[in-house]
């Protein structure tokens, strides 16, 4: 069996199609139909025309694999209902920043003639001012990786700065990102068992709570599979293709055409937790280098106190964005190019599929402490990219009051 994927883009909308080739043959007529299969080298062209030879094509080859590769139905009809020579690209499948997913949808409108090239130029542009300030950091979250010292005998936990020889022990696997949020590849060497056990019991517990819904909705796994979820009087399986609500009781749900139910996480999430668990994640991704100036930020991190007393936190901005699926959260980082200057140390992305949430690291020692930032005209300057999305929300993830433990979802039917 010979697993591969690729990653498509069209006008609106984008994904990965997963395939086990039967054999090398099945493989070399999938990539024949978007290139050229000569010997041992495959040529894809990235910008692909829907053609009525490519639909054909594609649905001759998708009809017969069908039954074995039932993903490859949907990819026939994802081809077959673009218009009559719409381009669209197919890439080589790996995570890409917001910046080249960005750059990309430039690249599908300009081929279909919807936006200008002058547009598209314009995009470097936009980039520049971001790149001429901070350096950009997209740990993959696709393949097994992990972060910092491969010896255990010289890992120092970058939490709680013991090494072996100080009583810290490496045993466990330590996900840079929480495993619940779909992360399986992306580890950490440098965090001990202890800082690692205190993160999964204390922290993130917290940001999976706010994310209850989100995580249901896109499917995200976790270490016991696909999400389910407390709901009053029953309880909602996502289980891949569908989503179950399971009722043990009679419940009216359903009233004129809108089915509301009230989905309850474990625990009421903690808002400045779910901050720190944020933050975990951009420590844990961060070049070794750039740990030294930020100490308060990890003893904020990991044992919950703030530099001062006063030491306030900068608002989180949120938005729903049409981004690439992913099974795992990501994170990416901005990390200022010489840390003197009055701009933010490090402004981090994080994604969950479609929800995307942009944050400072707190408490950096190369920080002014301007905490408005965020919402500035200067961050809408220099982070363009992100200015380009209007519906951001400023989330205030300061307080130590827990939040509701219940979030209703409303569906309507459409036509
Ligand atoms: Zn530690």
């Amino acid at each position: 069996m010979f697993n591969f994927s690729i990653d498509y883009m069209t006008a609106n909308r984008s994904g990965r199609i997963e395939f086990n080739a039967a054999g090398e043959k099945d493989l070399v007529a999938f990539f024949s139909l978007f290139g050229t299969v000569e010997r041992d080298r495959i040529c894809t062209e990235v910008l692909q025309r829907a053609s009525a030879d490519l639909k054909a094509e594609v649905a001759a080859f998708c009809e017969t694999r069908k039954g074995r590769v039932p993903q490859l139905g949907a990819f026939r009809k994802l081809i077959e209902d673009l218009s009559p020579d719409e381009v669209f690209l197919i890439l080589p499948s790996k995570n890409r920043s917001t910046v080249e997913t960005v750059k990309l949808e430039a690249l599908v409108a300009w081929a279909n003639g919807t936006t200008s090239a002058e547009e598209v130029a314009d995009l470097d542009r936009i980039f520049s001012t971001t790149l001429a300030e901070y350096d950009l950091v997209v740990p993959s979250t696709d393949r097994r990786s992990r972060i910092g010292n491969a010896r255990k005998a010289d890992r120092t936990c970058r939490f709680c700065k013991r090494n072996r020889s100080t009583g810290a022990t490496f045993e466990s696997n330590a996900h840079a990102i929480s495993r619940g949020l779909g992360n399986v590849h992306l580890l950490l060497a440098d965090e001990c068992d202890e800082c690692n056990a205190a993160f999964g019991d204390d922290l993130e517990p917290h940001l999976l709570a706010l994310l209850e819904v989100p995580r249901l909705f896109l499917g995200t796994c976790g270490r016991s599979g696909l999400p389910r979820a407390k709901i009053k009087g029953g309880v909602i399986r996502n289980e891949g293709d569908l989503i179950f609500v399971e009722l043990l009781q009679d419940a009216p749900l359903m009233q004129d055409g809108e089915l509301t139910f009230e989905v309850e996480s474990e625990i009421a999430p903690v808002p400045e937790n779910c901050y720190r668990t944020l933050a975990k994640f951009a420590l844990s991704v961060i070049p070794e280098g750039a740990l030294g100036n930020l100490k308060d930020t990890i003893n904020w991190v990991r044992y919950g106190c703030r530099p001062d007393s006063t030491g306030e936190l900068p608002p989180v901005y949120t938005a729903i964005v049409p981004l690439e699926p992913n099974p795992s959260a990501q994170i990416a980082l901005y990390i200022h190019k010489s840390g003197l200057s009055d701009l933010p140390h490090v402004v981090c992305e994080f994604r969950l599929g479609c929800y995307i949430y942009v944050f400072i690291l707190p408490f950096s020692d190369l920080d002014q402490g301007d905490i408005n930032f965020l919402g500035s005209e200067r961050f809408a300057s220099i982070f363009q990219h992100y200015a380009a999305f209007k519906n951001w929300k400023a989330l205030d993830l300061g307080s130590i009051e827990p939040m509701s433990r219940t979030t209703t979802v409303r569906l309507r039917q459409t036509e």
